[in-house]
């Protein structure tokens, strides 16, 4: 294969058949051998019949992967990027918000010498207040503590087969695609688009796991947050001398009962500050201890039209050939 398009569902059976009968025609009209990748992260609706329904219809061009549990986009993404075996993938997101009229121009774009082609949001479509705000937030402080400006960044991308070859070869447990497909490199443009509305369900994002995944994203690339605590240390160090001076001159000068009210500041301040501090820390041990446990970022239960057999099925063949 070339190209494949990968692409991401959870809990999305009623879109799964509008995404391959929209993708369908635009891969065709390729003059380049291409077919897609549906992963089924884990839903608890019919989801994994419809692709499996699709894959039987259009052995060709559709192939379905499918997690044994919702792992989250990220761990789909890892999921799909690692059993294709094409020259160039296509990411995008399952319920078409990823415009896929831009595939032939992205392909033009591999052609021309580029090893990843990046979408970038033109606008960010029907999203509400909150979550431009909270975008925002994140945008910022990420760009402040790792660097890299990802304000606009999407996960619609092309990936040449040398950069999916790299980013397996990295062992992070819990990844950030967006950020770490900057980390990478590589001969680089954009292509900017508009964010489509989805035609069926809605977003399957909730609140927490977007927080879960901007701590995640921001720890990851940055240790900025742990110097931040050795900068207030250092700030309470200066006050102390300070205070220090004071409380010795009161006691000096006969009036050490004063200075209460400082004290409970100060308690209540440097309570906080510690707390937040170890909180901090607290955060990175954890990510240590998730990833010195070396699991897998996923677990693939079943697929279609790719050869990752099970045991009952390698039974069912080996019997078949025994019948015949
Ligand atoms: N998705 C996924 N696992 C999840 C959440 C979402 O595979 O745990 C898929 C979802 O089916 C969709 C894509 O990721 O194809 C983008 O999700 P969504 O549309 O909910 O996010 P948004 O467009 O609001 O950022
Ligand atoms: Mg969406």
């Amino acid at each position: 294969m070339d190209l494949t398009i990968l692409m991401p569902f959870y809990n999305e059976d009623k879109q799964i058949d509008i995404t391959v009968s929209t993708l369908l025609p635009i891969l065709e009209q390729l003059d380049i051998e291409a077919d897609m990748l549906l992963v089924d992260d884990g839903s608890s609706d019919r989801t994994w019949d419809a692709i499996a329904k699709a894959s039987a219809a259009y052995p060709n061009q559709v192939r379905g992967l499918k997690l044994s549990r919702n792992f989250g986009k990220e761990a789909a993404i890892c999921a799909g990027l690692d059993v294709v075996d094409s020259h160039a993938v296509i990411l995008m997101d399952g319920d078409l918000q990823h415009p896929p009229k831009h595939i032939p121009e992205m392909v033009q774009l591999w052609r021309s010498g580029y090893d990843v082609v990046e979408g970038i949001k033109s606008d960010r479509g029907n999203e509400s207040a909150l979550s431009r705000i909270n975008a925002g937030i994140f945008y910022g402080l990420f760009r402040k503590v790792a660097g890299y400006d990802l304000s606009n960044a999407s996960d619609f991308k092309l990936l040449d087969r040398a950069v999916i070859e790299k980013w397996r070869s990295l062992k992070e447990y819990q990844t950030f695609f967006r950020g770490l497909s900057a980390w990478l490199g590589f001969k680089r443009c954009t292509f900017s688009f508009e964010v489509a509305d989805r035609q069926t369900g809605q977003s399957r994002w909730r609140l927490s796991a977007l927080v879960r995944l901007s701590v995640n994203a921001i720890t990851a690339f940055s240790s900025v947050p742990l110097h931040i605590i050795t900068l207030i240390g250092a700030l309470f160090f200066l006050g102390s001398f300070l205070l220090i001076i004071q409380t010795l001159f009161n006691y000096f000068s006969g009036n050490a009962n004063d200075g209460f009210t400082t004290v409970i500041l100060v308690v209540l301040v440097v309570g906080a500050c510690i707390m937040v501090s170890l909180g901090l820390l607290g955060i990175y041990v954890g990510k240590i201890f998730e990833e010195v446990k070396g699991r897998p970022r996923y677990i693939i239960s079943d697929d279609t039209n790719i050869a990752i057999t099970r045991g009952r099925d390698l039974l069912n063949t080996t019997t078949k050939k025994e019948d015949q």
